[in-house]
């Protein structure tokens, strides 16, 4: 087998390959180009799904007669002006892309009042920064056109990635079609103008460092979620990334408040010095490497989790947040709360305060009616309340197991629980974190277990439940998470199979409950993001019934 060197142009085409896969990824490398060239203005046209012209014209810094001409050569780049790959500040600096779309299309640059086209340079008309005009992908390249998809297809690819740029540079403007970004517009604009106006007064602000570490954006209120990861914009120092490990963080912060299928919307960026982060890892770039991913992993669980902590969405929060109702004696009197006195958390308290005439108000307020042994009905100053009682316990005891707060109940008589060996084996593996949640287990034979002690007042088929955990401790390993989804799991059960569930509750168990929800942390959301409760303002009820 003879070795042979292979000429520039099919190593251009070979490289193509992996850099320009379809129209898609041609508009990502020129907008890149022109955001490297510090433009404030891009331009974006494509024809045919880009088939036939994709065309990017900016406002950058252009090119002088002599770049132009290496501009086409392969790895050549004004990018990288010392030898650190480390110390990346440009989107580029393989210098592969413009070599490789020209290896694959007949391709135009404008700038200074020049075009180049086909290795030779003559005069243009073009007066802005500079424009790249790719026209007939692929013709060259049969391979490739037949792995294109539909023109619709590619188009919406293409959209794609002039929606995660255009919120990768808010400071820049975009024009892509209908599609117009105002270089003024604020973050929570483009992104909801993105994601669509279900996102109003949903979405979450974050802001925070740890170090030289910052994490900003939106994130959705667990009630506000997806099918699919399709809104989840993650940026690394302006970069557009899939990374698992963000894409890792973002779920555990959510992990108790949604389903497995469930995905948040959210639009995160984190700033990180360059050295302590590789994003020369894949030539599309959308992986980086961290050096310190346990702590960036922490910092953005830690993060999100407390943004998401207070105890409602918002928007349910504006209406139960209303100034304090004084009420006549009479009426406290009827609702006599008997029930210790809660703690609250503090922003509770300040509107729990008591008022002129003694009354106290409360977010939640009174209750008044329960339906279907379902659900409570309350009154606030604001309007109504219709609170799911189940859902309502399902989260109070979830975060008190969360918390610790659980007594232990010890058993005069040990359950034996009959279990697979393997399933003896997998619960015997978690029994630590088993004992953390109130639930002293002992092996007993080999398919067999002791139970001695279980949480106060979870009256549960002790047998079901152990059977569950083992198969869940079994697909899940020995991991961090094992103890929170015991959490989770938990609560479900003694909900679903506890004497509450579906049972008809007194006025003073009703405001008991109230209390308890308007104390816990989180308590707008049940353990999968449902609500726990609905509101309806005075002013909601007076549009209904025509009042206004
Ligand atoms: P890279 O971006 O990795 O450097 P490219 O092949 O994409 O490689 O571009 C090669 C070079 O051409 C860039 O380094 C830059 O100097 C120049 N260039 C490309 N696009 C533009 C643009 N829109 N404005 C100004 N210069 C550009
Ligand atoms: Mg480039």
């Amino acid at each position: 087998m003879a070795i042979r060197i292979l000429p520039d142009d099919l190593v251009n085409r070979i490289a193509a390959g992996e850099v320009v896969e379809r129209p898609a990824s041609v508009v990502k490398e020129l907008v890149e180009n022109a955001l490297d060239a510090g433009a404030t203005e891009i331009t974006i046209d494509v024809a045919d799904g880009g088939r036939t012209l994709i065309q990017v014209s900016d406002n950058g810094c252009g090119m002088t007669r002599e770049d132009l001409e290496k501009s086409v050569l392969r790895h050549a780049t004004s990018k990288l002006p010392t030898d650190d790959l480390l110390n990346i500040s440009y989107m580029g600096f393989r210098g592969e892309a413009l070599p490789s779309i020209a290896s694959v299309s007949e391709m135009t640059i404008e700038s200074n009042g020049l075009a180049l086209a086909r290795g030779e340079i003559k005069p243009s008309a073009w007066s802005g920064g500079t424009r790249v005009r790719v026209e007939n992908l692929f013709q060259n390249v049969p391979a490739r056109l037949k792995f294109l998809r539909s023109d619709r297809v590619e188009l919406m690819a293409v959209m794609e990635v002039v929606r995660h740029l255009a919120l990768a540079r808010t400071d820049v403007g975009f024009t892509f079609g209908k599609m117009t970004f105002k270089p003024s517009d604020p973050l929570i604009s483009r992104i909801r103008e993105i994601v669509g106006a279900d996102a109003d007064g949903k979405m979450i602000e974050v802001a925070a460092s740890d170090g030289d570490v910052r994490l900003t954006g939106f994130v959705s209120a667990p009630t506000l979620r997806r099918a699919s990861s399709v809104d989840q914009y993650l940026f690394v120092n302006h970069r557009f990334v899939k990374d698992k490990l963000l894409v890792g963080s973002l779920r555990a912060a959510y992990f108790d408040v949604m389903k497995s299928r469930e995905y948040p919307i959210c639009c995160l960026y984190v700033e990180i010095p360059k050295e302590q982060v590789d994003v020369n890892v894949s030539p599309a770039k959308t992986d980086v490497h961290f050096l310190e991913p346990a702590r960036i992993r922490n910092f953005i669980v830690g993060t999100i989790r407390r943004a998401l902590a207070p105890m409602s969405a918002p928007g349910v929060r504006r209406d139960i947040g209303d100034a304090p109702v004084s009420r006549p004696w009479s009426m406290l009197q009827e609702f006599d709360l008997q029930s210790p006195a809660p703690q609250m958390p503090p922003q509770v308290l300040d509107m729990a305060a008591a008022d002129s005439g003694g009354a106290i108000s409360f977010p939640l307020g009174f209750a008044r009616a329960q339906i279907g042994n379902k659900y409570v009905i309350a009154e606030n100053s604001g309007g109504i309340l219709i609170i799911d009682q189940h859902a309502a316990h399902e989260r109070i005891v979830y975060e008190k197991l969360r918390k610790n707060e659980i007594k232990r109940q010890p058993l005069l008589i040990p359950i034996i629980v009959k279990l697979s060996p393997d399933q003896v084996s997998a619960v015997m593996e978690i029994k630590g974190e088993l004992e953390e949640s109130g639930l002293i287990i002992g092996e007993f034979g080999d398919s067999e277990i002791a139970v001695y002690e279980t949480p106060a007042d979870f009256e549960l088929d002790w047998g079901a439940c152990l059977a569950d955990f083992a198969n869940e401790a079994r697909s899940y390993g020995h991991s961090s998470a094992v103890k929170e989804r015991l959490h989770l799991k938990l609560a479900n059960y003694a909900c679903h199979h506890s004497v509450r569930a579906g049972q008809k509750l007194s006025l003073e168990q009703m405001n008991a409950l109230l209390r308890e929800i308007e104390a816990t942390e989180r308590g707008g959301q049940c353990n999968h993001g449902r609500p726990v409760w609905k509101t309806f303002s005075n002013d909601e009820l007076d549009g209904m019934f025509e009042r206004s």
